[in-house]
């Protein structure tokens, strides 16, 4: 471990291992990657870089508490350890949300609210674990049929670095209470949560094998968990491209399972009579919620025409008030990008708007001269064949468009290949119903946005995704249904 400092929680001991089988080892081949500040670009630590060697290490652990100790533990059993984890998360609320802060550059106003989310979700599907049934299906009077919703064995997950430790809690959460076991990839940018979280996994009871967490790279580890022969599923949250590869690894090697979530280019669309002042609070909170960084960032913004101009004018003072810089200001509102190579990208879309002729109302350039800031940027005038209205940006920067028909917005709404999230804001219901009906898109909200809840499914139509995380529906992502079926009667044939 290395002992690290955070403006909160003054020093902590930040484990820097991998964690396979209940312990903190090495890397068998001892390679280490350095862990940046996004706030400063300074290195915080080095953790240990998983290999592939150290991917069959973990699954072989996993595997063995798949097949021993975890199937012999009860369902209440297997709640406990969930619900104990969920107390130990809050306990260590602040120690969590300033390790978010420092590895992520996320405002510790998010960071403790992604922590509390954390033990929302973990409690939640710890209450599930001894709640999942079968049916009993009657085909006639000589047969007796029942079904049993079994684990699928060792699942391999895969995160991405913008909510670090609340993508695991998605992930862990539904798999562990349906009796699997896990080998989790977290994301290169942002290891550091995660290694926290494992002592408290060790805290709670969890027996070795059962959650394996390794740091280390898409292409090295992530490939090989994608690939394993010996992994029955594979679940990830990242970028459309990589899910593809992901789909083709999983297809090419053992058929495991596979849940996708991935971008998106959400439309968030505002109505003449909707309450302006409420809706451009939703639209900002859409956009800039997380620095951009959101799968369901609300970055296609339709305004009708009647309040178009009103609407910018609001909009632009609103995005400006936006508290930007230290994360560890508690006023804070957006703290950096998460990484270099996301600033590079970002910048990169802003440009490309700029060439093609969108307007910036506000933003635009970079914030400070340190660390992976960016402004607050709003584009006017964007038209639906702009790069910047039709690619997933990432970052803190909304396209606007006037529209003037339901009709014609609706159509807006659906031109793209994406379809996680949109919204809608007006006054009247059957506008909201029909529009919400009409959206081609797994989350619609209604007079709000990014209203993201454990016991709510998630989940993406269209190339946003496979598969719902959270909810209910979660676990049917994490069990396979047996059939079995008893004669009752004598010989058929
Ligand atoms: P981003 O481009 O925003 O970093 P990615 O989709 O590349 O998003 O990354 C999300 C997660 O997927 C990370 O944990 C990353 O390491 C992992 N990843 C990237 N490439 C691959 C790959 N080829 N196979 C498996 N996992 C990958």
């Amino acid at each position: 471990s290395a002992e690290l400092k955070t403006p909160l929680t003054g020093a902590y001991q930040q484990p820097t291992g991998l964690f396979i089988d209940n312990e903190w080892v090495d890397g068998v081949d001892k390679k280490t990657f350095e862990v940046i500040n996004p706030s400063t670009e300074e290195v915080i630590c080095s953790v240990a870089e998983a290999t592939e060697k150290d991917v069959d290490i973990a699954v072989a652990s996993a595997r063995k508490a798949f097949e021993g100790v975890w199937r012999q533990t009860t369902p209440a059993q297997r709640g406990q350890y969930l619900l104990k984890l969920a107390d130990l998360t809050e306990k260590n609320l602040e120690l969590l949300a300033a390790v978010e802060s420092l590895d992520n550059g996320k405002s510790i106003m998010m960071a403790k609210g992604d922590i509390a989310a954390v033990a929302g979700c973990i409690r939640y599907y710890g209450g599930y674990a001894d709640k999942i049934h079968g049916k009993t299906i009657d085909t006639n009077t000589d047969t007796f049929t029942y079904t049993r919703p079994e684990p699928l064995g060792v699942c391999g997950q895969i995160i991405p670095w913008n909510f670090p430790l609340l993508m695991f809690a998605w992930k862990i959460g539904p798999a562990l209470a349906t009796g699997n076991t896990v080998v989790m990839k977290t994301a290169e940018q942002t290891p550091l949560s995660a290694l926290v979280f494992c002592n408290l996994v060790k805290e709670a009871g969890f027996p070795p094998g059962v959650l394996n967490v390794l740091s280390g790279f898409g292409k090295v580890a992530g490939a090989a968990l994608s690939s394993h022969m010996d992994v029955d599923k594979i679940a990830f949250t990242g970028s459309t491209l990589v899910g593809r590869t992901i789909m083709k690894a999983a297809a090419s090697s053992n058929l495991k399972k596979v849940t996708l979530e991935l971008g998106g280019k959400s439309p968030n669309i505002v109505f003449n009579d909707a309450d302006i002042e409420q809706a451009i609070s939703w639209v900002n909170f859409g956009i800039y919620f997380n620095h951009g960084q959101c799968c369901c960032a609300g970055s296609r913004v339709y305004v009708q025409e009647g309040i178009y101009d009103k609407f910018i004018e609001a909009f632009k003072k609103r995005a400006q008030a936006n508290a930007v810089g230290d994360p560890f200001n508690e006023s804070t509102f957006q703290g950096p990008q998460v990484s270099q190579l996301q600033y590079d990208r970002i910048m990169g879309y802003i440009k490309d708007g700029k060439a093609e002729g969108a307007t910036v109302e506000v933003g635009g350039e970079r914030h400070g001269d340190k660390g992976y800031f960016i402004q607050p940027t709003i584009f006017s005038n964007v038209k639906p064949d702009m790069k910047i209205m039709r690619e997933e940006i990432f970052g803190p920067v909304a396209a606007i468009a006037k529209f003037s028909t339901e009709e014609e917005v609706i159509k807006l709404g659906n031109d793209s290949n994406y379809g996680l999230a949109a919204a809608v804001h007006t006054k009247d219901l059957n506008t909201a119903v029909r529009v919400s009906n009409a959206l081609r898109a797994g989350t619609v909200w209604v007079n709000c946005y990014n209203m993201i809840h454990h016991q709510i499914p998630f989940g993406g139509f269209k190339e946003s995704g496979i598969g719902r995380e959270l909810g209910e529906a979660a676990l049917a992502n994490y069990t396979q249904n047996k059939s079995v079926s008893i004669r009752l009667g004598g010989a058929i044939f």
